[in-house]
């Protein structure tokens, strides 16, 4: 496969850009495949090589790159009457409509620009609304590049994990591993008239697809109303993907008081999302007393593109095509794992997959099941599926970045730079595609 071109141009971002780009995971090595162009479920690098495409800007395209005519045509009729004004439109009522109509927690949204902004300004509200500083979060969560969750180590030992963080800031906030309902109560027990929130992604988006085990998120909400605090999910990744137009809190039967979303929201442009209940979200200015603001927020472009993105997929069987396509690839890594190499790990649910290359401490082995869902203690792989983020981080990294990726890319199929970082099934793809999608990894594991 000739990539001269992505070399070259890597070669020339290298010396304007830090690290030649512009978000840090796109730095895969030797260098990145810059891309020309969309087509449907493929995109095409500058090279004109064809991949298949599990990337999907890392989520927000639902529908894949070629979007539907109703969604094309409200897209750049928004943009041919102006990128943007500066007061308000009719279109970010209506989307906060959709929103409000479809998700029962949310009452009031207020857009952003992007997952980050949106993570952000849900703590802020947090502090705001309950006069607490600290934040409860997950070890191998993910919430954007933000200062408050940029954080490791453990409840009483919580460190920047980047320069550039004070560890004042850090202090602020409690890591705890995920789905460890006692060490959750715990710190609630220690610090509970303090914490302001708890911030949670339902499913850990950003290490492997991590689920979580049944009731989890029902002992924080209980943890959450017993001390005070609210219960944020994150929706970034999972609203409007896993469990349709309800998002994750639906297939889990949780209710936040705040959800965070980006992505889907915005049909492929710059997105961020605040909702929850209205008694909450009041309290950002100018209604109360929670400083918030944007040039380019609820911008008309994004705001048409996600509208028309969400109606379509309401009016559409784009979630049973995107689930069925997701189960099909899970069932077939199942079987191929199963065959090559037992210890490793099917992750996902809905339209989200990954094979975790983590060796689990006990194989077990010729015993296929639908996937590392943790959701069924019963399952004979039960022990085997990663539940706290750990579990994931433990993989064998060297392994996905030297001969995995590049031999799938050379194949033809365009995977998440990252070992940790989920792959999304669109609306474009097809039974075809993951048939082949399936045929690539059974090359790899022989
Ligand atoms: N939260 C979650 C769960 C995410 O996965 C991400 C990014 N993938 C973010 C927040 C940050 O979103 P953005 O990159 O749009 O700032």
């Amino acid at each position: 496969m000739n990539r001269e071109t992505s070399r070259d141009l890597y070669d020339r971002a290298l010396s304007v850009m830090p690290g030649g780009v512009n978000s840090s995971v796109r730095a895969v090595q030797p260098y990145p495949t810059f891309v020309r162009r969309g087509d449907g479920a493929h995109v095409i690098d500058v090279d004109g090589n064809r991949y298949i495409d599990y990337v999907m800007g890392y989520g927000p395209l639902l529908l894949g790159h070629d979007l539907p005519q109703p969604v094309e045509a409200a897209i750049q009729r928004a943009a041919s009457e102006g990128p943007m004004y500066g007061a308000p439109t009719e279109v970010e009522v209506d989307l906060a409509e959709f929103v409000v109509r479809h998700v029962p927690s949310v009452e009031m949204i207020r857009f952003v620009n992007s997952g980050t902004e949106a993570t952000v300004s849900a703590v802020r509200l947090a502090r705001g609304y309950t006069g607490r500083d600290k934040i409860v979060v997950m070890r191998g969560g993910y919430h954007g590049a933000q200062e408050s969750t940029l954080v490791e180590g453990d409840a009483e030992h919580p460190t920047p994990s980047t320069s550039g963080v004070p560890a004042a800031f850090a202090r602020e906030t409690i890591p705890v591993p995920f789905n460890d309902e006692e060490a959750a109560r715990e710190v609630f027990e220690r610090h509970g008239e303090e914490i302001a929130a708890v911030l949670v992604e339902p499913i850990l988006g950003n290490t492997g697809i991590t689920m979580p085990v049944d009731g989890y998120h029902g002992t924080l909400r209980d943890l959450c109303d017993e001390y005070g605090s609210l219960l944020i999910f994150d929706e970034v990744i999972t609203g409007f993907r896993v469990g349709g137009l309800e998002c994750a809190q639906g297939t889990f039967g949780v209710t936040p008081d705040l959800t965070t979303f980006g992505k889907i929201v915005g049909g492929g442009f710059p997105v961020g999302a605040i909702g929850g209940r209205a008694e909450i979200v009041e309290h950002f200015s100018p209604a109360g007393d929670v400083f918030q603001s944007g040039t380019f927020s609820g911008h008309p472009v994004t705001m048409a593109a996600g509208l028309e993105t969400l109606k379509y997929a309401a009016a559409h069987d784009v979630y049973d095509h995107v689930n069925a396509l997701g189960e099909r690839l899970r069932e077939g890594l199942v079987d191929v794992v199963a065959d090559h190499a037992p210890e490793y790990t099917v992750v996902g649910t809905d339209s989200l997959f990954k094979v975790v290359f983590t060796r689990a401490s006990t194989p077990a082995q010729d015993q296929a099941c639908t996937a590392g869902c943790a959701q069924d203690p019963d399952c004979a792989r039960y022990e085997q599926c990663p539940k706290t983020g750990g579990d994931v981080r433990r993989a064998e990294t060297e392994r996905w970045e030297r001969l995995f990726r590049p031999f799938m890319a050379e194949r033809g199929i365009m995977l998440t730079a990252n070992q940790f970082e989920c792959q999304f099934v669109s609306y474009a793809h097809t039974e075809e595609d993951v048939e082949e999608t399936l045929e690539a990894y059974e090359a790899y594991f022989e």
